[in-house]
């Protein structure tokens, strides 16, 4: 399939503004093919095009908007080899990694379908009126989930499928029955561009309005913000870094008229390992964290970039184990050249604060914006003295907290700001004997995990993948699983409404049989 390096306004393709190109990050080399930034008047073209499919899409039946969700899926996989190698190309990712992001968003796509055929998720509560009520009539009151209007969309580079085009935002608000302008990510403009044709000829397939999807390109910053500052937009979705999601949801907020900003930023991570279990299986958690820490180079928003333990002589064996499997870890590809200088600056302001040391460095040795393993290490007194050593250093790297006391451990998660997981490793003995740690970390994360690693996030119904600021800009929330739709709807109530008027989620007859809470019961 030929790339045009064009925007996608409702089904038409245009593009002539300044061009810029991908780049190869394992060779440094520029990608064939420019993209064409698009002029505000495209953003504005997109953004009421999107406004003007709301107005039908929003009408579309659950199970019409689970046929385009659907379509979307089967139309990405028949993009086939050309997508993973494009985006292999643009991204440095190995492509076992891609085909199982591929996998895994193309599974979103088909979960959220279901979640919309089964129906029951907008919520629909029924309060019967009773004339007869004294010493006032009660009236008939139902409410229940509508869609917002068109959102904005921006992706993360460090998943060009799952947090991308085609992602779980943009799944999420089709889903809920918002059209989306999408915000190209310019790390994978070429991927990027292979997604919108599969979006769109799923639109024409199902028979949706054209506007249901846009996507603009852009390496300006510009093109982003004037998505966000478009008084028809009616809400964000946002992953990526904490200075891009900061900096939206500011704009966002200067509106004449604010609009929530669902941004899934970075985090980093803490994993408490306690004293108990450190001294049964020191070696293997040891191992396993390097492992987890370098996994995909470090580029995961789950990456566990902080070691927390008490001092002692296993934490002393502990960390020697991890130590030799850090500099024995090579160094791999980074999504970008911004990416990995990030990192490196990352590593080096760490490096200069006061009390923090390089305990190991792995292999260096390769082509290409390579990111070097790196274990640090630094008191607890240092890191209760110094905020900035929780801020995320986005790669393969960790830093590792040794506590002289108990009291020590506890006051710095005391101390920890938001997170999107926090692990605990321990035996059972370890977790009664730190039950104040767990009531702590709950006030602090979106996810906590026992006795296992951050790094894979499974997409399921119960999973919550978000957690309180700095790491999302709404803690209310998730941006992974269904439960992400909520965040582009908002409950619409309907008094006295008669039958014909209300949508069938709402009428008597249940003609969709879905679950609803009628007068307190939930009932079929
Ligand atoms: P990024 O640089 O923030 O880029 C993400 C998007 O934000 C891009 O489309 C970018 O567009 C836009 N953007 C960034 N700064 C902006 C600004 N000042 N104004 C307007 N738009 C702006 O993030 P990234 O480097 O691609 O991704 C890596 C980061 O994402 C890491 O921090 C990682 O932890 C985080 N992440 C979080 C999650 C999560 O679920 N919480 C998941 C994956 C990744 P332009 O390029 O045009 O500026």
């Amino acid at each position: 399939m030929e790339l045009t390096g064009k925007n996608f306004i409702a089904g038409q393709r245009t593009g002539s503004g300044k061009a810029f190109q991908a780049e190869n990050p394992a060779t440094g080399k520029m990608l064939e093919q420019s993209f064409y930034e698009a002029s505000q008047k495209e953003v504005d073209e997109a953004v009421h095009q999107a406004e003007d499919a709301f107005n039908d899409y929003n009408k579309k039946s659950g199970k019409q908007r689970a046929d385009l969700l659907e379509a979307i899926a089967d139309e990405i996989i028949a993009l086939g080899d050309v997508l993973i190698q494009r985006c292999m190309e643009e991204t440095g990712l190995p492509e076992a990694r891609l085909t199982g992001e591929r996998g895994r968003t193309v599974n979103q796509l088909k979960l959220f379908a279901q979640v919309l055929r089964e129906g029951s998720w907008v919520n629909a509560r029924i309060d019967l009126a009773d004339p007869d009520r004294k010493p006032l009539p009660k009236p008939d009151v139902r409410s229940m989930y509508r869609p917002l209007g068109p959102v904005g969309i921006f992706g993360a580079s460090n998943f060009p499928f799952a947090f991308s085009v085609a992602g779980g935002d943009t799944a999420s608000a089709l889903a809920a029955g918002c059209t989306v302008v999408v915000k190209a990510h310019p790390a994978h403009p070429g991927t990027c561009e292979l997604i919108a044709n599969a979006i769109q000829r799923a639109v024409e397939k199902s028979n949706m309005p054209a506007g249901t999807f846009s996507m603009v390109q852009g390496q300006s910053t510009d093109v982003g913000l004037a998505i966000v500052r478009h008084p028809l937009i009616k809400a964000i979705g946002f992953t990526g870094s904490f200075r891009g999601g900061k900096a939206i949801f500011d704009e966002a907020n200067k509106r004449t008229v604010p609009i929530p900003v669902y941004a899934e930023m970075g985090s980093t991570n803490p994993v408490f390992i306690l004293p108990g279990v450190l001294k049964e299986k020191r070696e293997a958690i040891a191992k396993d964290l390097a492992a987890s820490v370098t996994q995909g180079v470090g580029q995961f928003c789950t990456n566990p970039g902080l070691i927390l333990l008490q001092q002692s002589e296993d934490g002393k064996a502990f960390k020697d184990t991890l130590s030799g499997s850090m500099a024995g870890s090579a160094a791999g590809v980074m999504l970008s050249a911004g990416i990995r200088s990030n990192y490196e600056r990352g590593i080096e302001k760490l490096k200069g604060a006061t009390g923090v040391t390089v305990v190991a460095r792995g292999k260096s040795e390769g082509e290409g914006y390579r990111g070097v393993p790196s274990l640090l290490e630094a008191t607890a007194d240092s890191f209760l003295k110094d905020h900035t050593l929780e801020e995320e250093v986005f790669g393969p790297s960790t830093l590792m907290i040794t506590a002289s006391t108990r009291e020590e451990i506890i006051r710095a998660a005391e101390k920890l700001t938001g997170h999107l997981t926090a692990t605990i490793l321990g035996t059972e003995k370890d977790l009664e004997d730190y039950k104040d740690l767990i009531a702590i970390l709950e006030q602090k994360v979106g996810r906590l995990i026992f006795n296992g690693y951050p790094t894979g996030v499974e997409v399921c119904h119960s999973v919550v993948h978000g957690g309180p600021y700095p790491a999302t800009t709404d803690s209310r929330t998730t941006s992974v699983g269904p439960a992400a739709i909520f965040r582009f709807a908002r409950p619409v109530c309907y008094q006295n409404f008669p039958q014909t008027m209300l949508p069938d989620e709402l009428k008597n007859n249940n003609p969709l049989g879905i679950w609803r809470m009628v007068n307190g019961e939930m009932k079929r």
